[in-house]
């Protein structure tokens, strides 16, 4: 087998200063932001290709995913969530590419949700998943310890729908899979929907009217600038003041109070009862004051902001046969030193030209 350590005296030396700054506790940012939430892309192949993220053009049969010798294993990711448990992570969240593409996931989730917090308290598990295998494995996934479950759904039509994941998968498949979802008591489940005007945009009141009063929560995401693949262009974004604007027109709404920390939707409940929706507006009112999350890839680099160019490679600290505690204060000075604020940056510095951003499939939602 290949030895995948690398040199100790490398590694001191990346270690020394980073552990020396450390107090053992939980770190905060440079802009005093804790670190809550992790999430863990566990693959970064899929079955769509959806154009905002994998076009096809881009992602075809010449393009090289990982190898499985890459990919963070079972233990390795368990081993890294304890330790970022321990550095104050309260919520996991698994995401890919598609999730459920990876072999045996239940047997991650078990793991997963069998760590506990200092407090002895379990952790907040959930999973981001395209929902085209979720009607076959949503009570695996149950049995298995996860908790509650987000779709992404772009659309009710079908045409538009097999249109935006490019494989002409079907959209009933997910309503069922979403329906499985419900029956085997994931909850609460929530249904991204990534708005871009002119191709999914007069999906909005429809999606609304389906999901109000189901108890699922749908949140509509502005479509974001992520990676280097997508084309994206401003005037294919549907601001969410607009979108409001067009639900305010066919329905009451009453603004809410964000209940979590770090919360990333403003949340809008219908006046008379019937449920809520979630307005995730990263374009146009960037959150990140409130930014804890960090995002571990498939193969094990750290990543600090969605938009990132480069992340730090956990991977090689795991197999290197170093203690928890000097890689625990590895990722904690890695942490202390993030200044990331992409989006509240967007539109008013200019990206450095030299930096390629991070695909979205590859470090997750
Ligand atoms: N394959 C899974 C899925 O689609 O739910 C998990 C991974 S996917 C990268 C996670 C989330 O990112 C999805 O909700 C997807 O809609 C969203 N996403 C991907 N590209 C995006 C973009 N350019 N703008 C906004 N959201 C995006
Ligand atoms: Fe796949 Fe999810 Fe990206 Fe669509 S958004 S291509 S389903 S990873
Ligand atoms: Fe967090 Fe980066 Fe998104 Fe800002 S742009 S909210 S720092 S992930």
């Amino acid at each position: 087998m290949r030895d995948t350590r690398i040199p100790l005296d490398d590694l001191r030396r990346s270690l020394r200063p980073v552990a020396a700054d450390w107090d053992g506790r939980q770190p905060m940012d440079r802009l005093g932001r804790p670190l809550r939430d992790l999430r863990i892309s566990v693959t970064d192949r899929c079955n769509f290709r959806c154009s905002y993220c994998m076009p096809k053009e881009v992602f075809d049969k010449t393009h090289a995913f990982l190898p499985h010798s890459a990919l963070l294993s079972f233990e390795e990711i368990t081993r890294t969530a304890k330790l970022f448990v321990g550095l104050g992570v309260r919520k996991l969240r698994l995401t890919g590419g598609e999730p459920l593409l990876r072999k045996n996931l239940e047997r991650l989730v078990e793991m997963l949700a069998a760590l506990r917090t200092p407090e002895g308290e379990p952790l907040d598990l959930t999973l981001t998943t395209n929902g085209s295998l979720l009607a076959r494995k949503a009570q695996a996934l149950k049995d298995a310890g996860l908790q509650r479950i987000t779709v992404s759904l772009d659309a009710l039509d079908d045409a538009v729908f097999r249109r935006m994941n490019d494989v002409d998968f079907p959209v009933a498949d997910v309503l069922r899979g979403i329906e499985q979802a419900q029956a085997v008591g994931l909850a609460p489940i929530k249904v991204n929907m990534v708005v871009k005007r002119g191709t999914n945009d007069h999906e909005v009141l429809p999606m609304a009217e389906h999901f109000r009063g189901s108890g699922i929560v749908l949140r509509f995401i502005e479509y974001m600038d992520v990676g280097a693949t997508n084309g994206w262009r401003m005037d294919e974004v549907l601001p969410s003041a607009e979108l409001l604007q067009r639900l305010l027109q066919r329905h009451a709404l009453e603004a809410m109070d964000p209940t979590a920390e770090g919360e990333t939707a403003e949340r809008w409940r219908y006046a008379d009862g019937s449920g809520e929706i979630g307005l995730i507006s990263s374009v146009t009112q960037a959150f990140c004051g409130g930014c804890n999350r960090a995002r571990l890839s498939t193969e094990g680099r750290l990543f600090l902001c969605l938009f990132a160019g480069a992340g730090h490679d956990l991977r090689a600290l795991l197999r290197s046969g170093v203690g928890d505690e000097q890689i625990a204060a590895t990722i904690a000075g890695i942490w202390q030193r993030r200044a990331d604020r992409y989006s509240e940056l967007r539109g008013v510095a200019a990206p450095a030209p030299d930096v390629r951003r991070v695909e979205m499939h590859y470090i997750g939602g």
